[in-house]
């Protein structure tokens, strides 16, 4: 599906405007590898891009590898608004925020936050 163009704010955010924030996503439905795409377009919408990526990063069962795997085809190909003109490029939008979060060193945080909550459960048994 078509991905090869890159994001910049404003054309982020005109992109996940065009999402219907479906009810059951079909988008979400359909990723084999349960990436859950629905939850991060649904981030940005509410500007919180932070959150966006952290869903990005760490849902679907090879977490970040799952843009490098991915061809948007499942996600792409059941998104609703193609119904109205294009669908999402649900593809485009998830490698933007993976690769703007390995920029932006934003796992290493994600990766602290896991390590504290791990060590409190064990702490708790
Ligand atoms: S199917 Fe398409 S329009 Fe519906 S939530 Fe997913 S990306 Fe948005």
């Amino acid at each position: 599906m078509a991905s090869e163009k890159k994001f910049n704010e404003m054309t982020l955010t005109e992109e996940t405007a065009r999402c219907l924030l479906c009810y059951d996503a079909p988008c979400s439905k359909a990723c084999p590898l349960k990436a859950y795409p629905a939850d991060f377009i649904r981030s940005i919408r509410f500007k919180n891009l932070r959150g966006a990526m952290e869903t990005a990063y760490k849902k679907g069962e090879y977490s970040v590898n799952c843009v490098k795997i991915c061809e948007g085809n499942y996600c792409e190909r059941a998104c609703l608004r193609a119904k109205i003109d294009e669908p999402i490029r649900v593809k485009a939008i998830h490698e933007h925020l993976v690769y703007r979060a390995e920029a932006e060193e934003v796992f290493k945080s994600f990766r602290a936050i896991e390590k504290i909550k791990k060590e409190k459960e064990e702490d708790a048994i």
